[in-house]
């Protein structure tokens, strides 16, 4: 409990008056990395404040000075007479500070009038905007969550409501170059239902291919001390092999060698031919 000009018994919720608001720091999800970063900076400010005309005696920022209770929402309020600053919660500030602070009740509402005034503006900014660029939004939306440059320019139009002339000449250029990336990472992994099943289970065959991953994997049993690893293959038409044992190359590596079908399965839609006991005649 406060037993300074603070206190209880003393206070004057006249002699005060409402300057800003403490606000938690907002999700991730609510506003993307713009509204946690002009946090961050609306943070230090209030820490700047503070540290000069503060006058906390609980830990300040996120507690009551008033009544040391722990806060999400509440309010700095300087105290006019002596000019120091106080971070009290939105339960102190309403039943405590402003019974007959009409100023600070005044100044809410006024805020709450301003902000609904700028959500409107936004609106209207963004519904002529919108109606302006029909293209343009449909591209917006369409990568809002794949890709960073035209998220980003989405996330700028939502906050300022409209772009510059030369955001907006990128977006089109920049949709087709997603809608292209998009297309060869389709085709890539569509690759994998041209493989095919080579061999018969316990026949030696031969394989050139690719080594497309390699992976060490965890010894089976304490008395196996060599190192295994799972290597899986690509030949040049597409069919997949994979290999568990010894090392055969490092991705990239392509390798030439007989090896022995231990069975056939399919994975996420690929037809891999398992094999073991590969023998390789060269390694790139
Ligand atoms: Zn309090």
């Amino acid at each position: 409990m406060r037993t300074d000009i603070h206190r209880e018994s003393k206070l004057k919720p006249e002699d005060y008056e409402f300057i800003g608001d403490i606000v938690p720091m907002p999700k991730y999800q609510e506003g993307g990395l713009d509204a946690l970063k002009s946090w961050l900076a609306w943070r230090a400010e209030t820490e700047q404040l503070l540290t000069t005309h503060g006058v906390e005696i609980h830990t300040g920022r996120n507690r009551c000075d008033h009544c040391g209770a722990w806060f999400d929402w509440g309010y700095l309020l300087s105290h006019t007479p002596s000019g120091k600053v106080l971070c009290v919660g939105n339960v102190c500030a309403d039943t405590r500070f402003s019974m007959s602070n009409l100023d600070f009740k005044r100044k809410q509402a006024a805020k709450v009038r301003a902000q609904v005034r700028h959500r409107r503006g936004l609106f209207a900014k963004l519904w002529t905007w919108a109606h302006d660029h029909p293209e343009e939004l449909k591209v917006l939306n369409r990568w809002s969550k794949t890709n960073d440059f035209l998220q980003s320019l989405r996330s700028q139009l939502r906050r300022n409501g409209t772009l510059s002339d030369n955001q907006v000449s990128c977006i089109l250029a920049a949709g087709e170059r997603a809608e292209e990336w998009e297309t060869k990472r389709k085709a890539i992994s569509s690759k994998a239902i041209l493989s095919e099943y080579q061999g018969e289970v316990g026949e030696r065959i031969v394989i050139q291919a690719e080594v497309q991953m390699v992976r060490g994997l965890e010894s089976f049993s304490a008395y196996d001390a060599a190192p295994r690893y799972i290597t899986k293959l690509v030949d040049s038409d597409d069919n997949v092999y994979i290999q568990y044992g010894a090392w055969i190359g490092d991705k990239g590596d392509t390798v030439n060698g007989k090896a022995t079908v231990k069975k056939h399965s399919e994975y996420d839609g690929c037809k891999q031919t398992v094999v073991q006991r590969f023998l390789h005649t060269k390694a790139k």
